[in-house]
Parts: C-alpha cells; structure tokens; sequence
C-alpha cells in the first residue's frame, strides 16, 4: 500500500476486467423517499447505506437484500458545526462521546441491521477528525469482522491514521455523485464515469449517492444510464466488501 492508502494501480490492457468500483447509496431508511424504488430496482449491486431507528429502517433494510444489494450502516455521527438534532435521527456518536459510549452506540445500530458488511459515516464532520475516537470505532468493527468506510465529510479526516492504527486497510469515498449539493442528472453522470476513470488508474474506486432530496431519482437514473459506459471501460460495479476483502488481501 502506497501511502496515500491507494493501492498500486493494478488495470492494464490485460486486466481491465479486475478494475472494480462500489457505489454507495446513502440515506436509505428516512422519511424522505425520493428515489427509493428507482434506487433499488438498479440492475447492479449497489451497496445500501441504512440509517438505524429512523421511519423506514427495517422497510428499506429488508428490500435492499430483497433485492440483493449488500446493507452497511449509515452511522450517524457528529458534524464540527451546529446541526439541526433531526438530521441525525435518534442515535448518533458525539465529538465528546468516549470510546465505550461510541461502541454501545454502534452496537445497538448495528442489530438494526443484522446483515450489514460495513459501516459507513452520516454527516460526520466532526468525528472523523477525532483519531482517537474514530480508532477505537474502528478497531470495534474490525473485532466484529465488520469493514469502516471513511465517507471523508471533511478534508481533515483522521480515518486513514486511525484505520493504520488499527492494522486495518483505509477505504475511503473517492467521488461523490452531488457534491456540495450539486444535484443534478449530468452531474452524476459526470462524476460516475470520474468515479470508473479512477477505479481504471488505482484498481478500485468508492463513489457515493443518495437518496432524499439530496440526489433522489436524478441519481438513480443516471446510475442506471451510465452502467453500459462504465461497463464499456472494462470497470465492474461490486459489492464494498468485495473491494475491502481485496485491499484486505493486499496489505503485508
Ligand atoms: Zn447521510
């Protein structure tokens, strides 16, 4: 592993095909329901970030396997800046939380969603800067033979040291399809096939949509429009834990 945490680029002519990306979907489980269906009627396996103890948890948990995508949990944790309480949902880690109080957090997330591979980051701004707090998440999950995703929500996340400390592989976002609420259909074409061009040059790439009004149908339709060019690239949309298990395999 390089120290940036990306892997050696492993695509060339011969081996297109082993060039992979995962497309997150986070937000699923809310109240705000745009694009759900269209989402997960997707005919390729997206992996479905569930936000716990919100209206629609176990609805969306249980039609994501349904329809065989892989389920993470979509942990929230704390912003670096005030934020409405209801954008978090009921059960959030806090900048100040302990590391024990993160785990018991985790925990009671996680049995909302039994069969999820990996947790990824809601909001998270704050937290993510907090290395020693995001260490012991971290090593939590990695007990728990679970995967962490860094959703890099800031430019000074800590979870790549945190993850090194943890002897785990770092796994981070690499594109998202709406940044800085740029929602918009071209926009996650665009940053689909950004997200298939970095996947070509390192191996594997992370991008990350949503659902609700902060990508919703535009974002599903353009999943579903750009699959044939991604395809056409020699890149193959899997699983995140398919990309975990293979860094997983890569570190010495
Ligand atoms: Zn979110």
């Amino acid at each position: 592993m390089q120290p940036n945490g990306y892997n050696v680029a492993v695509c060339n002519a011969e081996m297109e095909e082993q060039c992979k990306m995962a497309i997150i979907i986070d937000d699923f489980g809310g109240f705000e329901r745009d694009g759900v269906e269209e989402m997960l009627s997707i005919d390729a396996p997206l992996t479905c970030a569930v936000m716990p103890f919100v209206e629609n948890t176990n609805a969306d948990y249980q039609e994501a396997l349904a329809h065989n995508h892989e389920v993470i949990l979509h942990m929230p944790m704390e912003s670096h800046v005030n934020l409405p309480l209801a954008w978090y949902g009921p059960t959030f880690i806090r900048n100040y939380d302990s590391v024990d109080d993160a785990k018991l957090k985790l925990d009671a997330c996680l049995s909302q969603v039994p069969l999820a591979k990996g947790v990824n980051i809601h909001i998270g701004s704050g937290v993510c800067r907090n290395e020693k707090l995001m260490e012991g998440i971290i090593g939590h999950l990695s007990s728990k033979g679970l995967f962490f995703c860094d959703s890099r929500t800031h430019i000074g996340t800590k979870c790549q040291e945190a993850a090194l400390a943890c002897h785990q592989p770092y796994l981070g976002r690499d594109v998202f399809l709406e940044p800085h609420g740029m929602k918009s259909y071209a926009n996650a074409c665009r940053f689909l096939l950004e997200g298939a061009n970095i996947a070509k040059q390192k191996g594997y790439s992370v991008a990350i949509g949503h659902v609700g009004k902060e990508g919703g149908v535009q974002t599903a339709r353009a999943i579903k429009d750009t699959l044939p060019q991604i395809e056409a690239l020699g890149v193959k949309i899997v699983p995140l834990s398919e990309i975990y298990s293979q860094i997983q395999s890569q570190v010495v």
